[in-house]
């Protein structure tokens, strides 16, 4: 089944991201943690891919793996720094082959550090709106492009990134997902921005669970989203009590998620770092998903 069927419902759904695992232990936490979230029927789950295809099989055998294995409806990441057209074609050609019906179309950042010199494989692709085009051309695949609420790191203003948006959507993609952020207003002035350009696409809220210090200092970092000063002075003082800084970290999380869903937002896009309970305990409290899970914290998994 095709993304934009599941989130074009009459109720909001969720979904959530993975990133295919190194080793034994990350697969079965994986797997522990799919198992936990298909009870409560996210629309869609995602699975990252390395950027240079540093984890191509891994993301092609997980993405497999789920599409065979599970009810669930998969979609694949696809990025394309250090690739050539033809190694492209061939990982397209995987996902078609695996039954994989939906690829997220992304350009990805120069190995190593992702604000470096952009360097074009000779014989590659310059911008994902290139990328959403070979997909659509290589199969009757539903194609997904990345948005940035606050601008991409590289956009030299809010009106190119704008630009650069839409053309992504012009070149065939059939819905957007957002870059982490901690509070709504820039998704929405970036939603409305869209609409105002024509560009009527589904836009999905990513949503990172505020669980710890470490995901309020990094989450800026890697996002390019303002760290709000409200948010700080609200959590500093929980800095030495993880256990409260987790608990309100929920509420914080679950009232921008509320705020969403007040706005109209079609679905909520769970970053899950492979991890469950947090995601679970949101979509519950949210009244999200199916209402047949176990009750969140029932299975001792860490998240
Ligand atoms: C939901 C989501 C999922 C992601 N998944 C992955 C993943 O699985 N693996 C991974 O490695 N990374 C992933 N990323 C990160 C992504 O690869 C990086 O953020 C990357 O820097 C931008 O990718 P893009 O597809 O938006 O690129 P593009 O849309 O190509 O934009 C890149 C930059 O180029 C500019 N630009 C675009 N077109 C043109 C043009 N014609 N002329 C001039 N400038 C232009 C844009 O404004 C922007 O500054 C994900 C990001 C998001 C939000």
């Amino acid at each position: 089944m095709k993304v934009t069927q599941r989130i074009r419902g009459d109720r909001p759904v969720f979904s959530v991201e993975f990133f295919p695992p190194k080793d034994e232990a990350g697969e079965a936490d994986l797997w522990r943690a799919i198992r936990r979230l298909e009870s409560l029927d996210p629309a869609f789950v995602s699975v990252t891919y390395g950027a240079g295809g540093s984890s191509r099989d891994r993301t092609i055998r997980t993405t497999a793996r789920i599409a065979t294995d599970t009810t669930l409806v998969p979609m694949a990441h696809l990025t394309a720094v250090s690739h050539s057209v033809a190694e492209l074609r061939q990982v397209i050609g995987a996902y078609a082959a695996a039954g994989i019906p939906n690829v997220l179309a992304v350009r990805g950042d120069p190995p190593g550090d992702p604000l470096g010199e952009w360097i074009a494989h000779p014989e590659g692709l310059n911008y994902a709106d290139e990328l959403v085009q070979l997909v659509r051309r290589l199969g009757d695949f539903c194609v997904g492009v990345a948005a940035f609420p606050y601008g991409h790191p590289r956009s030299p203003s809010p009106e190119d990134d704008l630009a650069r948006l839409v053309a992504k959507v012009r070149a065939g993609a059939d819905f957007a997902i957002s870059q982490l952020f901690l509070e709504p207003e820039g998704f929405l002035r970036l939603r409305d921005r869209m609409a105002a350009a024509g560009c009527d696409v589904p836009l999905l809220p990513g949503i990172m669970p505020l669980t710890t210090v470490r995901t309020l200092r990094r989450g800026p970092e890697l996002s390019g989203a303002p760290l709000p000063p409200g948010l700080v002075e609200r959590m500093e003082r929980y800095a030495d009590d993880p256990a409260a800084f987790r608990a309100a970290g929920m509420d914080v999380t679950a009232e921008m998620c509320s705020r969403l869903l007040e706005e109209g937002v079609c679905g909520l896009h769970f970053y899950t770092l492979n991890r469950s309970t947090a995601t679970v305990e949101l979509v519950q409290r949210l009244g999200l998903g199916a209402r047949r899970a176990e009750p969140a914290g029932a299975v001792p998994v860490s998240g």
